[in-house]
């Protein structure tokens, strides 16, 4: 198995590339927000919980969030890996999802960050917002308090897969096409 944590904040581009990324090395591709929004648009309870924090743009409960990503990796063990977007950002998250791969007999291989300025990610998300219908997209304030949390609660996690020696940041300021191509480098190279 190869697993990825593709990493950054919001608006970094991380969405778009796992789609690229997932084609090219047939990953299953896991989005803890994809995963949110499916359950807030299907009305079920965890979506309810979850949508009076993305909302806000604050994070959801480390328990919630976990539980989640759990059930999901346990539906795709036949996967030859998995590309993790948007998880985890805790560090809760990301000892739990070691314990998680280990329990697998596996292990996360690369954290890939996506390094994009910060008003780049705001212009990014505004112009997202005019189309993708994210409550947590249209509002300057709110983009801005998912970035500070990225910053406050996220951010050291880079720390944490440094230590591991699995860390790679990549410039994610370009062409869609010339981002995935500086991805694939660091994956080919692993
Ligand atoms: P995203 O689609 O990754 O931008 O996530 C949208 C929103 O979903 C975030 O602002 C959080 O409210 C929530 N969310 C997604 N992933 C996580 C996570 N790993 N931990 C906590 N909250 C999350």
């Amino acid at each position: 198995m190869i697993n990825i944590v593709l990493f950054g904040p919001p608006g970094a581009g991380k969405g778009t590339q796992a789609e690229n990324l997932k084609e090219k090395y047939n990953l299953k591709h896991i989005s803890t927000g994809d995963l949110f929004r499916y359950n807030i648009k299907n009305k079920t309870e965890l979506g309810q919980l979850a949508k009076s924090y993305m909302d806000k743009g604050d994070l959801v409960p480390d328990e919630v969030t976990i539980k989640m990503l759990n059930a999901k990796v346990e539906e795709h063990l036949d996967s030859k890996g998995f590309i993790f977007d948007g998880f985890p950002r805790t560090k809760a998250q990301a000892e739990s999802l070691n314990e998680l791969m280990e329990s697998k007999g596996s292990q996360i291989n690369a954290m890939i960050a996506l390094e994009v300025p910060d008003e780049v990610l705001v212009e990014r998300l505004l112009e997202r917002g005019k189309t993708s219908g994210r409550k947590d997209d249209a509002n300057e304030d709110i983009i801005r308090n998912r970035i500070k949390v990225y910053y406050g609660e996220t951010e050291v996690l880079k720390e944490f897969y440094k230590k591991e020696d699995k860390y790679y940041g990549v410039d994610g300021v370009g062409s869609i096409p010339e981002i995935t191509a500086r991805i694939s480098k660091v994956i080919d190279s692993l």
